[in-house]
This record gives structure tokens, C-alpha cells and sequence, in this order.
């Protein structure tokens, strides 16, 4: 199969200043995004932080309570959820439990009055694409997770939306299909050039399918673009830590940054440390091994740093050094702790 992905820069969904409340609390504090045709993006934060309330409000099933969603450059803040062109997927297959695989499938066309005809090529087509061809006759319940989870998105793509919405649909599947339907959703996606909004709370989930990784706190965009530069430079504390970093410093001079694990060395007594960086006494306070190498916790006075180390005899209590190469650190330049080391406070409250 070849691969055609059309990515041009018109704008599908765009969200403008948009708010949610409930009963006076916010669960979305003015959101601005923009979504481009072709593009995959991905709502990602901890729970509570907004991101099914947003794709809920584009669905069209909840009104904002301020702000604008165009979609494909209208105005459709107001629009009903059956006049916008939007496929959904939900952790949830819902699927019709009474309905084969191919009416399941066939349901939105027929709610929109595509002749039968080309329902059934269209049927056909997509079952293909999801490689359900063969168990078109089946009932839901007949069918694995996974498979009914491809009838769901099937189903989605079949109406040829504007936009997909994709609420955690791989959360109900175990560990090792969940990554396996990550990359048929990718292919799905590129195959056919949809563009896609996926809500997650799973970092890896984002950061392997997203063109445009979105991060949300308390309602809040804090952080988005391309999941690399996401990774490599994320902005504050929050992001570093939702996407796995674990050591902060605040270093004289520096501010707040952030170190990865596996650039920390672990050097026993003999060991002759790296030129460069700095070197801290620290206490191994716990090791986990995990398969091809060791998680290292060490205490370093009431600081606690994580490395990993290749080296299987190192033990809780052990008296390590530890090499920081600092070329390595990561700023986090939108740190609360960046506003407190200001270097001029004036600056925040002009006389
Ligand atoms: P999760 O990952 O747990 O699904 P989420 O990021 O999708 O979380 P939302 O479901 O959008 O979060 O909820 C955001 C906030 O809005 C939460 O504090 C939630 O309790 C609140 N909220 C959501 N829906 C309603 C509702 N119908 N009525 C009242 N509060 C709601």
C-alpha cells in the first residue's frame, strides 16, 4: 500500500478563546488551537485536566460557555453534533450489540442518506483498510477487543469526517494490542489523510502518533508542538514531570532544570569521572532492575536523584558519586521557579 499524506495548511478545527464551566468551576480556561488538515493531534494531561470537555465541545455535545469553533473555516459554535462532518471513536466501542460488523459500519452512511450502492463499496473499502473484510458478518460480541475497536474506527472513517475524535480508544485494550493498534491507527490515518484529534492521558500514546502534541493543565494549554521538541524542551516543571523527567535542580546561575536519567553517571570509588560537569556524594537508596539495566534512586543530602546504570552489583546503601554533566541539563524556562529567581523583581511590578 502507498502511503499518501496530504498535509496543507488549512485549518479544519480552529478553537478561539474557548471556556467551559460547571456550575462556576472551569474545566476549560480559554483555549486557543489550532488544528490543519491532515495533521494528527493530541490532547494530552493528567485526569480532570480538560481534554474530553474540549473534544466534546468540537463534537458538538456541550456549548461553550465563551469563545468561537470554526470547522473547516465556519462558525459552528452553535451547530448541532449531526451537522457537523466529525467521526467519534470512544474507549467505549459503542457499537450496536443487535447490528452485524458491515451495518454497523454502514449506520452513519445510512443516517446520511448515502445511496445503498455505495454504501456497500464504501463498506467494503473501509473494512479492508481496518482488515475486517472477513468477519463482515459477525455480531459485536463475537468479536475481541481489538477487533471491535476496528469496527469503531471503521465506522468513523467510513462517513469521510472533517475530523476524527478519538477519546482514548486504545485505554480498554491490555498493554501489547494497545501498541500494536497505536500504529494501525497511524496507518489508517495516513492512508486515508484524515485529520485527528486524540484525547489521551498516556505520554507514549502522544508522543508516537501526535504531529501536534497539545498539553493541557487545569484547562490550560501549557505547552504544544511537535512531540520531539516537546520532549526535548519542555517548558515547565508540570510538562517535565508528566513526560517522565524526574531529576530537578536548581542550579546557581541556572535556575531550574531538569536532567535525564541515563545522562547521570554512576561512579563507584575507583572510577575515574568524565571531564566536565559535577560530581555529588550521593547514598543509593534503592535499585530496580529493569531488564537490560538498573533504575538507580540516590540520595544526595535531602535531594533525591535517578540515574540508571548498567552495573549489577551496585546495592541500596552503597556510597556512589554521581556525574552531572550539566551540558546535558535541560532549562525549564517556564517554571514557577524561573518567575521567584528573577534576576530583577522590580521588573514584575513596575513602580
Ligand atoms: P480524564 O482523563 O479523567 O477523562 P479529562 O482531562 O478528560 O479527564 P474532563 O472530563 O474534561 O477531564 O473534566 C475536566 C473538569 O471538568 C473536571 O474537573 C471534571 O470534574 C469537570 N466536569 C466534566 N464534565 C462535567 C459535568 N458534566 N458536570 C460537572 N463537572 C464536569
Amino acid at each position: 500500500t502507498t502511503t499518501t499524506v496530504t498535509k496543507t495548511t488549512t485549518p479544519v478545527v480552529q478553537l478561539q478563546s474557548i471556556s467551559r464551566e460547571f456550575s462556576g468551576s472551569v474545566a476549560v480556561d480559554s483555549i486557543d488551537l489550532t488544528v490543519r488538515r491532515g495533521e494528527f493531534t493530541a490532547l494530552l494531561g493528567p485526569s480532570g485536566c480538560g481534554k474530553t470537555t474540549t473534544l466534546r465541545m468540537i463534537a458538538g455535545f456541550l456549548p461553550p460557555t465563551s469563545g468561537t469553533i470554526l470547522l473547516d473555516g465556519q462558525d459552528a459554535t452553535t451547530l448541532p453534533p449531526e451537522r457537523r462532518n466529525i467521526g467519534m471513536v470512544f474507549q467505549s466501542y459503542a457499537l450496536f450489540p443487535h447490528l452485524t460488523v458491515e451495518k454497523n459500519v454502514a449506520f452513519g452512511l445510512r443516517m446520511r442518506g448515502v445511496p445503498s450502492a455505495e454504501i456497500r463499496t464504501r463498506v467494503a473499502e473501509v473494512l479492508d483498510l481496518v482488515g475486517l473484510a472477513h468477519l463482515a458478518g459477525r455480531k459485536p460480541k463475537q468479536l475481541s477487543g481489538g477487533q471491535q475497536q476496528r469496527v469503531a474506527l471503521a465506522r468513523a472513517v467510513a462517513i469521510r469526517p472533517s475530523v476524527l475524535l478519538l477519546d482514548e480508544p486504545l485505554s480498554n485494550l491490555d498493554a501489547r494490542l494497545r501498541v500494536q493498534m497505536r500504529q494501525e491507527l497511524l496507518r489508517v490515518q495516513r492512508e486515508t489523510g484524515l485529520t485527528a484529534i486524540l484525547v489521551t492521558h498516556d505520554q507514549e500514546e502522544a508522543l508516537e502518533l501526535a504531529d501536534n502534541m497539545v498539553i493541557l493543565d487545569r484547562g490550560r494549554i501549557v505547552q504544544q508542538g511537535p512531540p520531539r521538541e516537546v520532549f526535548r524542551a519542555p517548558a515547565t516543571r508540570f510538562v517535565a514531570e508528566f513526560l517522565g523527567y524526574e531529576n530537578f535542580l536548581d542550579l546557581p546561575g541556572r535556575g531550574p532544570v531538569t536532567i535525564r536519567p541515563e545522562h547521570i553517571g554512576v561512579l563507584g570509588p575507583d572510577a575515574e569521572p568524565p571531564a566536565g560537569g559535577e560530581l555529588v556524594e550521593a547514598t543509593v537508596t534503592a535499585v530496580r532492575f529493569r531488564g537490560t539495566d538498573f533504575a538507580v534512586t540516590a540520595a544526595v543530602g535531602d535531594r533525591t536523584l535517578h540515574a540508571i546504570t548498567a552495573d549489577e552489583t551496585l546495592r541500596a546503601g552503597a556510597s556512589v558519586r554521581l556525574h552531572l554533566p550539566l551540558g546535558q541539563a535541560i532549562p525549564l524556562p517556564g517554571d514557577d521557579g524561573a518567575a521567584r529567581l528573577g534576576k530583577n523583581p522590580r521588573q514584575e511590578c513596575p513602580a
